[in-house]
C-alpha cells in the first residue's frame, strides 16, 4: 500500500511564533552548530534549536532540512527534531496576521506590515519592479527589486490576489511597501479576497446622492442611467485602470468630456497611487466626426495594447460622450469588443438601438422621451457631480457653455444660463463656446487638457482667460466674417414642395479650405444668417463639396439618419453613408454621384412636414 502523502510546511517571511504548531513538520535551514544542538531557521525571524540527540543527518550551513515542532516553550524558544521523509508535499504558509489596509499604510511609514490586494499594475523600472496593488479601501505602490531593471516575482501579474510583507516608506511624498517578500495567495484565499474587494468596491464605488443643479424632467428620467456611468467610471478609478474619454470635438463635446475629465482627475488623486497617477490614467481624446471613427479606435487600441505591454496597464474604460449612439459607431464597436474593451455612452444624438449591445451603459435623452436640447455637456456635468461631489462650483457653468454652443432650445438651457448668471453672461457663455470650436480647430487631434481650461476659466487667472477668450473669439470672428463675405454671395435659394426655403451652397468652391471656419461650422453659419433674414420660415441649408452634404434646418420635421438609410438604398452606386442629429448632419457619397445624391435628398426634405406653417 502507497502511504498518504506526508504534508510539510514552508513559513513566509511574514510569519511569526503565533504562525508556528506544535507537532508540524516546517521546512528549515541550517543557521549554526553549538555543542548541545543545531541552530535552525524557519524564516528570517524564527529559529529553534534541534538537540544533537535528535539530528539525524550530517550538515553544512545553509542546508535545507525537515523539522517537527516538539514544542514551543513560554519562554518562546522552539524546540526541533529531524525528520526524514521519502515523500511529501511542501505548503506555504501565509501569515493569519492583522492585514493593514492600504488606506492606512500613510500612518505606518517606517513600520512593516502585511498587505494583500490585487495587481493592478506592473511596472518594470530601471531599478525595482513596481506592483500597484488595489484593495477595499484604496491603492498604493509596492516596490520589490531582485537586481537592477530585473523583474521581481514573475509569477506574480496583473490581476492575481497577493500578500506582500515589507516596510512602509515615503518616496517623494508619496507611500510605498519595500517589498521583503511576495506570495501569490492559493486559489480559493484568492478568490474569496477578490470576492471581499470587489463587494467592497462596488458599495464605495455607488455615486453619493447628489441632487441635480436644475429642475429636469428629462434628466430626472435619466438619473440612474447616469449613476450607473458615474459608478462605472467611479469604479475604474478605484481600481486603477485606464479610462479613455473620447469625446466630439465641438464646444458640447468638449465641455461634457472637461466636466467629467475634472471629476475623474481629482478622483484619483484622492486615491492614492502615484503622483502622476492621474496623467496615465486617465486620457481625452477628441473625435472629429460625431461618431466612434474606426480611425479612433485604431488609435486607441494601439495605445492600450502597448500600455499593456510596456507599463503592464490594464486595458481602458472608454467612455464616449457627445458621440457613440448610432449605427455609425458600431464597426468601431466590434473591434473594442474584440479587445475586451468596456464601453459606456453620454450622448444627445438620435439613439440606434442596435448599439446597446456593445455599452455597458448608456445615458441618452432620446431613451426616456427627450431629445438632442439636452446637451451632452448638461448630462457630463451631471454625472460628474455623480463621480466626484467634490469638485464642487467649479463645473457649473459647463452646462450652459454646452446649451449656447449646441444651440439648445430646451427649457434647460435657460436655466443652466440663470444658474451662472452671477458670474457669466449669455454673451459670455457664447464667447467660450466659439473659443473652444476655434481653440479646437487648431489643436486637431490633440486634447489641449490645459488650454481648454483656460478657456473654460477652469484656470487660476481669471484675468488670463479673459483676456484669451477674446483674443481667440476676435480671431474666431474675424475668419468668419471672411469666410462669410466669400460665401455668402454664392449661396443659391429654392423654395420646395412643402414651402420650406431651401438654400445651397457649394463650400468646395465658395468657401476657403483647411481653416477656420471648416465646412460644417461655415454651413452653420449661414444657416444662421439665413434664418435671421427669414424670421419664423423653415430654412433648410445644405453645404456640399465633391463627395459631401452637411445640414442644417429649422422648422422642418426631418430625420436625417433615416433619408440617409433610404438614399443608401436606393440610390444604386451612390456610396451613400452618413447621419447625425434628426434635424442637423451629414451625408457623404462618391463623386460621381453627387447630383443624383443631392436632388434625392432634396425630394425628401421636400416633402417632409413643416414643425410649424406660418401664413403666407
Ligand atoms: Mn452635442
Amino acid at each position: 500500500m502507497h502511504p498518504a502523502t506526508v504534508t510539510v510546511y514552508r513559513l513566509s517571511p511574514a510569519c511569526d511564533l503565533s504562525d508556528v504548531e506544535e507537532g508540524t513538520i516546517y521546512v528549515g535551514r541550517v543557521q549554526g552548530f553549538a555543542t548541545f544542538g543545531t541552530f535552525v531557521q524557519l524564516n528570517d525571524r524564527l529559529k529553534g534549536l534541534v538537540h544533537k540527540s535528535n539530528v539525524r543527518t550530517d550538515h553544512q550551513g545553509g542546508d535545507d532540512l525537515l523539522v517537527r515542532v516538539k514544542q514551543i516553550r513560554p519562554n518562546g524558544n522552539i524546540d526541533l527534531e529531524e525528520v526524514i521523509l521519502p515523500e511529501y508535499e511542501v505548503k506555504d504558509v501565509v501569515k493569519k496576521t492583522t492585514v493593514t489596509r492600504l488606506c492606512d499604510l500613510g500612518s505606518r511609514i517606517g513600520r512593516t506590515v502585511t498587505v494583500v490586494g490585487e495587481i493592478a499594475q506592473v511596472k518594470q523600472t530601471s531599478g525595482p519592479t513596481i506592483f500597484t496593488l488595489v484593495d477595499d479601501t484604496g491603492t498604493e505602490n509596492a516596490a520589490a527589486f531582485v537586481e537592477a531593471g530585473v523583474r521581481a516575482y514573475p509569477e506574480a501579474n496583473l490581476g492575481d490576489i497577493v500578500q506582500i510583507y515589507g516596510q512602509v516608506m515615503q518616496r517623494n511624498s508619496q507611500v510605498q511597501v519595500e517589498v521583503s517578500s511576495l506570495s501569490l495567495l492559493p486559489g480559493p484565499e484568492a478568490d474569496e479576497v477578490r470576492a471581499r474587494i470587489e463587494a467592497a468596491l462596488d458599495a464605495r464605488a455607488d455615486p453619493p446622492d447628489v441632487p441635480l443643479l436644475i429642475e429636469s424632467e428629462v434628466m430626472n428620467l435619466l438619473r440612474l442611467q447616469m449613476r450607473e456611468v458615474a459608478k462605472a467610471i467611479r469604479k475604474a478609478v478605484f481600481v486603477s485602470q485606464p479610462i479613455l474619454l473620447r469625446h466630439h470635438a465641438d464646444a458640447d463635446g468638449i465641455c461634457s468630456a472637461v466636466a467629467i475629465e475634472q471629476a475623474v482627475v481629482s478622483l484619483i488623486r484622492e486615491s492614492g497611487g502615484d503622483f502622476d497617477a492621474d496623467y496615465f490614467l486617465f486620457k481625452r481624446a477628441p473625435s472629429k466626426a460625431p461618431f466612434y471613427e474606426i480611425e479612433d479606435v485604431t488609435r486607441d487600441l494601439d495605445f492600450a495594447t502597448k500600455d499593456l505591454v510596456r507599463y503592464g496597464q490594464k486595458m481602458p474604460l472608454v467612455v464616449l460622450t457627445d458621440n457613440g449612439s448610432t449605427e455609425e459607431d458600431e464597426p468601431a464597436m466590434k473591434q473594442a469588443r474584440v479587445f475586451g474593451l468596456n464601453l459606456l455612452v453620454v450622448d444627445h444624438h438620435h439613439p440606434d438601438a442596435i448599439i446597446d449591445r456593445y455599452l455597458a451603459a448608456h445615458v441618452n435623452p432620446y431613451h426616456v422621451g427627450g431629445d438632442y436640447g439636452i446637451t451632452a455637456g448638461m448630462l457630463g456635468t451631471e454625472i460628474a457631480r455623480m463621480i466626484n461631489p467634490a469638485i464642487g462650483d467649479a463645473i457649473r457653468h459647463l452646462p450652459a457653455v454646452a446649451a449656447v454652443g449646441d444651440r439648445s432650445e430646451a427649457p434647460e438651457r435657460q436655466r443652466y444660463l440663470d444658474l451662472v448668471a452671477d458670474r457669466y453672461t449669455e454673451d459670455q457663455c457664447k464667447d467660450m463656446a466659439l473659443a473652444l470650436d476655434y481653440e479646437q480647430f487648431w489643436l486637431r487631434f490633440n486634447d489641449g487638457r490645459e488650454i481648454v481650461k483656460e478657456i473654460l476659466d477652469l484656470g487660476f487667472d481669471h484675468e488670463r482667460h479673459e483676456q484669451f477668450v477674446a483674443l481667440l473669439v476676435e480671431g474666431a470672428n474675424a475668419m468668419i466674417e471672411d469666410q462669410m463675405a466669400a460665401t455668402m454671395p454664392h449661396v443659391r435659394e429654392r423654395v420646395l414642395e412643402n414651402g420650406a426655403r431651401l438654400f445651397l451652397l457649394d463650400v468646395e468652391i465658395h468657401a476657403h479650405k483647411f481653416t477656420f471656419p471648416p465646412p460644417g461650422k461655415t454651413s452653420g453659419e449661414v444657416h444662421d444668417r439665413l434664418c435671421r433674414a427669414q424670421p419664423g420660415q423653415p430654412v433648410v441649408t445644405i453645404g456640399f463639396g465633391p463627395d459631401f452634404a452637411v445640414l442644417r434646418s429649422r422648422g422642418v420635421l426631418m430625420n436625417i439618419p433615416r433619408m440617409v438609410r433610404e438614399l443608401r438604398s436606393e440610390i444604386q452606386g451612390g456610396g451613400v453613408s452618413g447621419g447625425g442629429h434628426l434635424v442637423v448632419g451629414s451625408i457623404k457619397f462618391v463623386e460621381g454621384m453627387r447630383e443624383t445624391v443631392l436632388e434625392g435628398l432634396i425630394t425628401k426634405i421636400g416633402s417632409a412636414e413643416l414643425a410649424v406653417r406660418e401664413p403666407k
